[in-house]
């Protein structure tokens, strides 16, 4: 939480440690033993749990808000076949009807542990980690959808013992937990607390490979990779190369860790969905089958594990307080995500430049690209950035239809434009001396840990970067996250570039992006958003619309190039032919200003300090 919106004083940032406790408590863990025998052919999961208890009322909590997905998705509508038994027989439960995720139910007198059977349906749709469950030949098992805990705990004091049955003699697993012990097809590991278990994925298959990228002393950071063939993790060198890089530039900006070993744990496959979700000792991340093989889609997505693993500093050491409950029933407080995803949204492109996977020549536009999507964004006249963070449980699903008017998640890549200003100031104000890159070291670095949580509020963010440069940051935050601005941060004008518009595409905006001429943000014709006030909007053009024909020609994106380049001269209206739902009619567009593409070029006789953001520390 942060003191202006909640009106409390700042709160001071506390230490909790993740670990330390399953020893302290000589609690009898909870044993959760999941069968994956059937994931791979039937998709489902079937978890049985063994849970010490005392005699009489007891409520049972299914996991609700999800940390790294920042939202209240349990994904509680596919957890079935709940039976539990004292002593063999059934004991009735009745679920809270004010809060779905609760079950309520009454141990009698002398049963000490309860017998809990659930069954987990897979599924393919949902939300991020509930919409991939297996494939054929590889799985993910999210140990927070196949568990029940009791709400007498908390999350950090409540100790679960896991237990796993893969699906077949020839698969393989990778996890951050430890201690394991495998007897056939079933692994067993150390006890642990709710909070680390929940923490801790596990990437299961039978196509595997597995890469120690970097080590120091026993510390060690392995890239685990699954795919559906073995073609898919067929990796080369090179590129495996450019990942234990990207470890070496992590631990050299930032000069501490707060993990034990770090697993990156990625899938590769066209059959279950990509994601990308935080971990402190690991990150589960999903990319399509040839996100490694093709350096096109890997160009395309390089910041994916680079994003994921700055959050294990920014997000995961460093937790704002209103995110960090005692269990996970409460409702968290997103308004500061605009550090943890906004700077690691940041860090994790710049990263991907750092650890070379990127081309350097390709940041300045890049930046161009996400500049003048939020310069060009209607919403941004009625929602503050801090408002995209505060609404982030329904903006993440919100439909993609007119999302320039209501926003997104912005505070991920406007996050970054802001951050990027604050490291433009403090570069400029101290003649390139320091840079943000310093008060990320002592924010998120400081010593080397394993794996707690230190919480933080807006004031000690403003307290660290005053340490940096004094500066009025307070009133910075309160310019560009409070208050609207009709203009997004734009940090590399003080670096240097400015931004203009050319018939020329970019490499990360393409030809058939006609969203700055005409207003239209279309896939193959198919129109998602119309920016109000363009030349399309004013000709009446809506979402749920399809453009058939261009100046009484099929359409095609070539088409529509085309046809902006000609009313240039000819200073015509374009006519559409479009379709919306079952009804034709063809609307005519002003417009006779060309294409548009956002470039940055170079302000001449200034010093150029945005492509020193992009330098790596590291041979
Ligand atoms: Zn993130």
């Amino acid at each position: 939480m942060h003191a202006t919106r909640l009106g409390v004083a700042a709160i001071a940032a506390a230490a909790f440690s993740l670990l330390g406790t399953a020893h302290a408590r000589a609690a009898e863990p909870i044993a959760l033993a999941i069968d994956a025998s059937q994931a791979a052919t039937q998709n489902v999961l079937f978890a049985h749990e063994t849970m010490p208890v005392k005699p009489g009322a007891l409520t049972l909590y299914y996991p609700k808000w999800i940390p790294g997905e920042h939202m209240p998705v349990g994904p509680i509508q596919n957890l079935s076949g709940i039976v539990i038994t004292g002593n063999g027989a059934v004991i009735p439960w009745r679920r809270d009807p004010r809060n779905m995720y609760a079950f309520e139910l009454t141990v009698p007198h002398g049963v000490s542990s309860l017998d809990i059977a659930m069954t987990y349906l897979g599924a393919t749709f949902g939300s991020y980690s509930s919409n991939r469950l297996a494939s054929a030949n590889m799985g993910t098992i999210i140990w927070d959808q196949t568990l029940l805990y009791p709400s007498t705990g908390t999350i950090q004091d409540t100790v679960f013992k896991p237990t796993l049955t893969l699906p077949g003699d020839d698969w393989k697993f990778a996890t951050a937990l430890t201690g394991a012990k495998r007897t056939g097809n079933t692994v067993t590991w150390d006890a642990v607390t709710l909070e680390h278990l929940i923490d801790s994925p596990l990437d299961m298959g039978v196509n595997y490979r597995r890469w120690d990228i970097w080590h120091d002393g026993d510390a060690h950071a392995y890239l685990n990779v699954f795919g559906d063939t073995p073609n898919d993790i067929d990796v080369s060198d090179k590129v495996v190369a450019h990942y234990g890089k990207l470890v070496r530039e992590m631990i050299a900006m930032y000069g501490a860790r707060h993990w034990r070993n770090y697993n990156f744990l990625l899938t590769v496959s066209d059959v279950i969905p990509g994601e990308g979700i935080e971990h402190h000792e690991s990150s589960d991340d999903g990319g399509p089958a040839d996100y490694l093989t093709n350096p096109k889609v890997l160009d395309r997505g390089a910041d994916l594990l680079s994003h994921e693993f700055n959050h294990s500093w920014d997000g995961k050491y460093r937790m704002p307080v209103g995110l960090y409950q005692p269990n996970l029933q409460m409702p968290y407080d997103d308004s500061l995500l605009w550090v943890y995803e906004g700077m690691t949204q940041y860090y994790g492109n710049v990263m991907s430049w750092r650890d070379g996977l990127r081309k350097p020549a390709e940041y300045p536009d890049h930046i161009a690209a996400v500049y003048a999507y939020y310069d060009n964004e209607p919403g941004r006249k009625w929602r503050p950035l801090l408002d995209t963070a505060v609404s982030g449980p329904f903006l993440y699903n919100a439909p993609r239809q007119y999302v320039a008017e209501r926003r997104s998640v912005d505070f991920y890549s406007e996050g970054e434009l802001m951050w990027l200003k604050v490291d433009s100031i403090i570069r400029e104000k101290t003649n390139n001396r320091e840079s943000l890159d310093t008060f990320a070291r002592e924010f998120f670095g400081g010593k080397t840990t394993g794996p707690i949580v230190k919480t933080y509020d807006r004031a000690d963010v403003i307290a660290g970067l005053q340490k940096v440069l004094p500066y009025d940051w307070a009133g910075f935050f309160k310019k560009w996250v409070d208050e609207i601005a009709i203009h997004p941060p734009n940090g590399f004008t003080a670096d240097g570039w400015k931004l203009v518009y050319t018939d020329k595409p970019s490499h990360w905006v393409p030809k058939s992006n006609v969203w700055y001429s005409l207003g239209i943000n279309a896939f193959h014709g198919q129109v998602v958003d119309v920016r109000q006030g363009s030349p399309a909007w004013k000709a009446g053009l809506g979402v749920n619309t399809t453009i058939v024909a261009v100046d009484g020609r099929k359409f095609s994106d070539d088409l529509l190039y085309d046809a902006i380049e000609n009313a240039k001269s000819s200073h015509q209206p374009i006519a559409l032919l479009v379709a919306h739902t079952d009804a034709y009619r063809t609307i005519s567009i002003d417009y006779d200003g060309g294409n548009r593409y956002p470039h940055l070029v170079r302000i001449p006789g200034t010093p150029d300090r945005l492509m020193d953001v992009i330098k790596p520390y590291t041979k």
